[in-house]
């Protein structure tokens, strides 16, 4: 018989952890595939490790994973997707956001109609901050006409896939890993399921604004190479302007004999343009530390325990 590994990263899921076994070992048992389970502690500080060494001791279907330190999400999912070894492999959310009633329409689409991969998406957004789901579609706006991989809005991490898919994507050992990018870029033929947003069954999310905002340069960074481009053509563009502006000026004081004022025009002029400078200086480092990073050739994760 074949076997399905789900991978499940764990930070600070100590409320969760329990609705979830609970939940998704019952759907699992309908299933006619053997199911062993991945869950990564990414570092948790509070009773996760331990919950897990339980489930472990009286389940042997139960692995775990445990890192040496918070490593994030992309991490402790890569560390999970390392470990597993089933034919198929499914990423989930220890906090119920992804239904497990979904897994055996998700094994239909690979088992029978020849999918490689089955991928869920969310159509709303309701439960979440208005103005973090305001930022989010502007984010898929800008990455999608700025990238030529396409990151689908609302797509979640919860994807089912053949055991080729995974190895091709722990071929990618990128350290700045944005998954949502990686799943499409690796391609492959996929199936989409969408889904009515569920709320968390415990706990709190662990994205702040700020995390989220700084995984976003992440998918720009390393989807497109746009800003770049968008650099040099502002810089073009005021160049241009610039020699214009020089002409103009130039004949207009040959013919008219009227002499540039405007201390503050100049002073605008100079600060606007410094501005300017600075963001596109300001891509450029943004590039120059993601390459740096990539560079140093630093393992994604390091596991502590593993059983
Ligand atoms: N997670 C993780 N490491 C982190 C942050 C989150 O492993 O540094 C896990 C978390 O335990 C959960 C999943 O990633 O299983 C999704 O996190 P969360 O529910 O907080 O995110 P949201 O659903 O709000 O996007
Ligand atoms: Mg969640």
């Amino acid at each position: 018989m074949e076997t399905l590994s789900i991978v499940v990263p764990c930070y600070n899921e100590e409320q969760s952890l329990p609705l979830y076994w609970a939940a998704c070992s019952q759907q699992a048992a309908q299933l006619d595939v053997n199911v062993e389970w991945w869950f990564v502690d990414d570092g948790s500080t509070d009773g996760t490790l331990q919950l897990l060494r339980e489930m472990n001791q009286r389940d042997e279907r139960a692995h775990y994973v445990a890192l040496s330190r918070n490593f994030g999400k992309e991490g402790a999912m890569f560390a999970g997707l390392e470990a597993a070894r089933g034919e198929y492999v499914v990423f989930m959310d220890a906090d119920l956001q992804d239904p497990p009633e979904l897994l055996e329409s998700m094994l239909r689409g690979i088992r029978l109609e020849g999918y490689d991969c089955v991928a869920t998406r969310r159509v709303n957004r309701d439960g979440e901050p208005k103005l973090r789901s305001f930022f989010a579609r502007a984010f898929y706006r800008l990455i999608n006409r700025i990238s030529q991989t396409e990151i689908v809005d609302g797509a979640r991490d919860y994807r089912m896939m053949t055991r080729q898919m995974a190895d091709s994507i722990l071929s990618l050992r990128e350290v700045s890993r944005f998954s949502k990018g990686i799943f499409s870029w690796v391609g492959f033929r996929t199936k989409w399921l969408a889904y009515q947003n569920v709320n968390r069954a415990a706990g709190e999310s662990r994205w702040s604004f700020w995390k989220l905002l700084l995984y976003s340069v992440d998918g720009i960074i390393g989807f497109s190479t746009m800003p770049l481009a968008i650099a040099s053509i502002t810089g073009v563009v005021f160049c241009v302007l610039a020699v214009g502006l020089l002409l103009f000026f130039f004949l207009k004081t040959i013919f008219f004999g009227d002499p540039v004022a405007g201390f503050p025009a100049t002073i605008c002029i100079v600060l606007l343009l410094g501005g300017i400078q600075l963001f596109c200086v300001g891509i450029l480092g943004q590039y120059l530390s993601k390459t740096y990073l990539e560079t140093k050739k630093r393992p994604i994760y390091i596991a502590r325990e593993k059983r």
